[in-house]
C-alpha cells in the first residue's frame, strides 16, 4: 500500500482525502491511499518523520502547519522558501523529506483555466496572511504589471509588501484581477467585513476568492453577477491537489475527476478517513483547510 494524507489541525473538513481518492480510483491506482493526518503542533514533527516509514509517499499540509512543514524538510523548492510555507511533502526511500508549495502554481493554473493570465495585468490582493503570501508570490512570478496588497492590519500588509517586492495599498485600488485573500465570508458567505461595495466590482475584470463554503461566497456570487471572470476557492483547491498528486505519482492528475469530487454535496459521505474520532472532536467548520 502506497500511502498519502493531508497533516492538519483541525483536518475534519479537508476536502482533500476524498478529492485524491477519486484521482487514484480514476486512475486505476488500486494500491494507493490518500487520508486525514490529524496532528496537533506538538507532535507534529514526530507525525512527520514517522510517515515514510509507514508507506507514506507524500502528504499535503494545511493550518496550521505550513510553515513547520517547511523548518524540518531536508530539503525545499526556492518557491516554498520564498513564500516561507510548504504545503507539500514527499518522502524519498530514504526517508528524507523535501517541501514544496502548490498553492502558488495552483492559483495560476486556475486563472488559466478561466484564460486568464496574470502577465502585464495589475492585481489588488485582499489579506496578508499565509495564503495571501503564496498568491501575491504566483502574481509576481507570473509577470503581474502591478501587485498591491490591502490588509485589515496595515502592518502586516505593509511587512508583506516589502518582503516580497510589491506595493501595499491603504484602501482597495483598482485592477484588473481581486483576490480575496482573507477570510471573511468563510463563517456567512458575507463581505460585508472587506472594503468593497458590490456595485463597484464590476470594475475589475476578473475576482478570485480563496475561500470556499458550501453555497459559496457572496463574493463570488456578486462578481458573477456583474459579469466578472471568477476563480472560487474550490477550484484553487483542486489545482493546488492536482499538482501535489502528480508530484507523488509521476501522473498527470485526472483534474475532473477532482474537481467532481471536491463540489460533491456531502464531501464526508463515503470518506473512510473522517473514521478517526480526533478529526470529529477538532472539527471547525469555519477554517477549511485543504
Ligand atoms: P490567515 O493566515 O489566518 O490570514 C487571515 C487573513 O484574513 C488576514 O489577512 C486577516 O487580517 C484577514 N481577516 C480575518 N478576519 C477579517 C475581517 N473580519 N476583516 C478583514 N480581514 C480579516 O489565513 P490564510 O491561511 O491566509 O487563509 C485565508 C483564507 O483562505 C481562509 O479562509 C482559508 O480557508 C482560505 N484558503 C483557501 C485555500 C484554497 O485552496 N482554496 C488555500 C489557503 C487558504 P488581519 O491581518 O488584520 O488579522
Amino acid at each position: 500500500m502506497k500511502r498519502l494524507g493531508v497533516l492538519g489541525w483541525p483536518v475534519a473538513h479537508s476536502r482533500s482525502p476524498r478529492m485524491h481518492n477519486a484521482a487514484l480510483a480514476e486512475l486505476g491506482l488500486k494500491d494507493w491511499h490518500y487520508q486525514r493526518l490529524p496532528a496537533p503542533p506538538e507532535v507534529f514533527e514526530e507525525t512527520v518523520r514517522a510517515l515514510p516509514a509507514s508507506g507514506f509517499v507524500g502528504a499535503n499540509v494545511t493550518i496550521p502547519h505550513k510553515e513547520a512543514a517547511l523548518a524540518l524538510a531536508d530539503e525545499s523548492t526556492a518557491a516554498a522558501r520564498a513564500i516561507g510555507a510548504a504545503n507539500t511533502l514527499t518522502f524519498s526511500h530514504d526517508g528524507a523529506i523535501h517541501a514544496a508549495n502548490t498553492d502558488a502554481p495552483g492559483f495560476v493554473a486556475a486563472l488559466a483555466g478561466v484564460d486568464v493570465d496574470p502577465a502585464g495585468r495589475t492585481a489588488l490582493v485582499l489579506g496578508a496572511g499565509g495564503s495571501a503570501r503564496g498568491i501575491v508570490y504566483a502574481l509576481r512570478e507570473a509577470g503581474a504589471a502591478r501587485v498591491s496588497v490591502w490588509n485589515r492590519t496595515p502592518e502586516r500588509a505593509a511587512a508583506l509588501a516589502a518582503d516580497l517586492g510589491v506595493e501595499a495599498a491603504h484602501r482597495p485600488a483598482a485592477a484588473d484581477l481581486l483576490v480575496n485573500c482573507t477570510s471573511v465570508g468563510l463563517a456567512d458567505g458575507e463581505f460585508k467585513e472587506l472594503p468593497l461595495d458590490a456595485d463597484a466590482l464590476g470594475t475589475y475584470a476578473t475576482v478570485a476568492d480563496l475561500v470556499y463554503r458550501d453555497g459559496g461566497t457572496g463574493l463570488i456570487a456578486q462578481a458573477r453577477r456583474r459579469g466578472c471572470t471568477v476563480v472560487d476557492g474550490l477550484e484553487v483547491l483542486v489545482r493546488q491537489g492536482a499538482l501535489s498528486f502528480e508530484a507523488w505519482t509521476g501522473l498527470p492528475a485526472p483534474v475532473d475527476a477532482m474537481r467532481d469530487a471536491a463540489r460533491g454535496a456531502n464531501p464526508d459521505a463515503h470518506d473512510p478517513g473522517t473514521s478517526d474520532p480526533s478529526d470529529r472532536r477538532t472539527a471547525d467548520a469555519r477554517r477549511p483547510g485543504r
